[in-house]
Formats: C-alpha cells, structure tokens, sequence
C-alpha cells in the first residue's frame, strides 16, 4: 500500500483524499490543515487523522472540540508521498520541506511550473513523472486542453489549437470571488497564461488562448477551434473522442444545454458533490470546416484534476504503468459516463 498524506484540506484535497481511499494499492495516512472549520470536521468524521499546519494552531482546533494527530511535519515524515493542495504559492513555501524529508511530492496547478521536476497529466507524460522527487498536476483548464488535444493528436495530428475558455468566476464556497455581475476579459493581456501551461507538457504545440471570467460557479466552457493535419469527419472525430474514459461526450438526446444541467446530470447519476471527473464535450457542437475542427467543452474545475493526482501518486512512487494507472484510477473512481 501507498502510504499517501494530504497537506490542504480543500477543494481539491479533500477530493483527492476521498479518490485515494477508493483505490486498492493507496491510503490517506492524513491530511494537513491550518484551520478548523467544517471541512476539518469532515476529515476527522472520516477518519482521515487530521494533522495541523503549525504548533501554534493546535490550540485553535483543541478550542474547536476537533481531534489532532500531531503537526504538519510528522506527516511529511511518514508519508511515502504527499499530495499538496493547499492554496496556491503556499505548496511552493513547503517544497523544501518535502525535499528535506526525502518525501516525493505533488503540487497543484496554482503552483509555478519551476516548483516541481516536470508537469504532469497522465494522458500525455506518465513516464516522464515515473520515480521523480516531484510533479504538478497542472490546471483543471490546462488538463481539460492537454486531454483533448493528445486524444486527437494520435490518429489526425493536431497543427494548432485555438482556445477561448470562458471561466468561472469562484468555486461554489468561494464567496468572496466575483465578478458578480459583469463579463471580465480576464486576463486583460493577450494572450492568456493557459496556451504556456498546456506547452510545459506538449512543448511542441502551436496553442493560443485567451481567457474570460463570468458570474458563475459551475464550471469553464472551452470554444476550441483545432487545425487537423489529416482529414476527419465530425463522426469520426465523435467515436475517437467516445473512446476515453476522461472524456464525455454528452449526446444531443439527453437534452443538456449547459453547465447546470451538466451538475445536475452529475448529482442524479449519484457522483460524489456533483463532481465530473470528465471533459464534457458536446457531441452536436463538433463541426469540421476547411479542415479546422471546431468544438465546445465543459470543465468542472472542482473535479477533472482528481483521476490525475492518482494516477501522478503511481508515477512518483508506484509500480504501475500509464495504461494500468489510468484504468485503475478509472475503474476504482467510476470513470465513463
Ligand atoms: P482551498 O482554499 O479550497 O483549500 C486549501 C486548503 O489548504 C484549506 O483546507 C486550507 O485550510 C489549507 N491550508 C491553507 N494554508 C495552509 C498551510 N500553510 N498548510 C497546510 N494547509 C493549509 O484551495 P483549492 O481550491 O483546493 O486549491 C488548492 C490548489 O489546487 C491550488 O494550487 C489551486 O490553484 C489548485 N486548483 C484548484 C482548483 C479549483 O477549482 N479549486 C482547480 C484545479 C487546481
């Protein structure tokens, strides 16, 4: 078993967490937190042992009526990797600490590239990840891109992808983002951050982006438009895409026109908190014109980054193959809509 700790217990942490705990070859020895609100009494209620981030809030939890199994460190210590989510440019301040501790660790999206040896999605470098010190599972925007793209690579090759990612402005608890009532191009500056995110995994790739942010919490739209160096039709496109399990291709039948029927689809089909783990495409929105594939897909931010961590927990200190990894995660999770 992989012994697996968990410093930030967040949106994504306390995800990961619940992803470990369903795989047959990983276990949560613990997460990490600084403060001891609701998500910290869900840990313990779980049984995750709930480490805190320094000595000086123990008291803060002890007032608080929530159990401790010690600090921060003595996780790092006994963990045989650690998956940091906490908030973005804190996972950079305990880099260190992980390299001191001789404990492999996976840092999040928030993070600058330069924080760990190679970024990371399973689709595409599994095995440059495989026995590093360190990898970062890039953005739920930058996986969602770098998961479309190396499926339609393989069998058209993809010359150039062109993306407009409309993005939400805030998770759902996070109530003090915005905007709340106004259209952001966000950032202002052309072009986005995101095409450089997608090119520390695909270097070779020509791939401009340009972001928005919206009053909404749900999820990113993506409207991607791709130059194919092959000829393909938009069926054949539909079945290559309908072959990955990280992949959704939402059918025109099932009448879902949007981001909020995309949850809602999530919660009735019984995902734990509504998550997708998949890009959701829409199969009517595929067009081919002049060679050039058109598409739009949706990203639940919360969610798509979770199969990775997994599969990046077996890169680091497992003994599993990419293939193996990502069905593995795919079967225990519930992968394939
Ligand atoms: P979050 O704020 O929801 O959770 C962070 C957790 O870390 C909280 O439990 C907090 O108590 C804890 N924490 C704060 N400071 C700490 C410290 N010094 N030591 C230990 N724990 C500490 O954040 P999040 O949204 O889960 O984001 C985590 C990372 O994942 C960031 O890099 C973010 O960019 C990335 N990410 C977030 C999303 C998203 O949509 N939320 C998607 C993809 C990637």
């Amino acid at each position: 078993m992989i012994d697996v700790g968990i410093n930030g217990y967040g949106t994504i942490g306390k995800r990961v967490a619940d992803a470990v705990t369903a795989q047959p070859d990983m276990q949560v020895v613990g997460v990490a937190k600084t403060s001891p609100n609701h998500e910290a009494k869900a840990a313990v209620k779980r049984e995750y042992p709930l480490f805190v981030s320094s000595d000086d809030r123990v008291e803060a939890f002890d007032a608080a009526g929530i159990p401790t199994a010690g600090i921060v460190d003595e996780l790092i210590d006994t963990s045989d990797v650690i998956v940091d989510a906490t908030p973005s440019g804190i996972g950079a301040k305990y880099a260190e600490d992980y390299l001191e501790a001789g404990t492999p660790a996976i840092f999040q999206g928030g993070e600058a590239a330069d924080v760990a040896e190679v970024s990371f999605t399973a689709c595409a470098n599994y095995d440059d990840a495989q026995g590093r010190a360190s990898a970062r599972v890039v953005s739920c925007n930058t996986t969602g891109l770098v998961r479309l793209i190396e499926q339609l690579d393989e069998p058209f090759g993809v010359d150039r992808v062109r993306a407009t990612l409309v993005r939400r402005g805030g998770d759902p608890s996070q109530t003090g983002r915005g905007p709340i009532n106004d259209i952001l191009p966000n950032p202002v500056s052309l072009p986005s951050h995101h095409g450089p995110d997608v090119k520390t995994i695909l270097p070779d790739l020509d791939i401009v982006t340009v972001g928005l942010k919206v009053p909404a919490t749900l999820m990113h739209v993506h409207a991607l438009s791709i130059d194919l160096n092959s000829e393909a039709t938009p069926a054949e496109i539909r079945d290559r895409l309908d072959a990955s399990d990280r992949l959704f291709l939402v059918s025109d039948e099932m009448g879902i026109d949007g981001a909020g029927k995309l949850k809602d689809f999530a919660l009735d089909a019984g995902r734990p908190r509504g998550d997708l783990w998949e890009n959701c495409i829409w199969a009517e929105s595929i067009a081919v014109e002049d060679g050039e594939l058109y598409l739009f897909q949706a990203i639940h931010q919360e969610s798509d980054v979770v199969p990775e961590n997994i599969d990046a927990i077996r890169a680091l200190v497992g003994e599993v193959d990419a293939e193996t990894s990502q069905a593995m995660t795919n079967e225990a999770l519930g992968l394939g809509l």
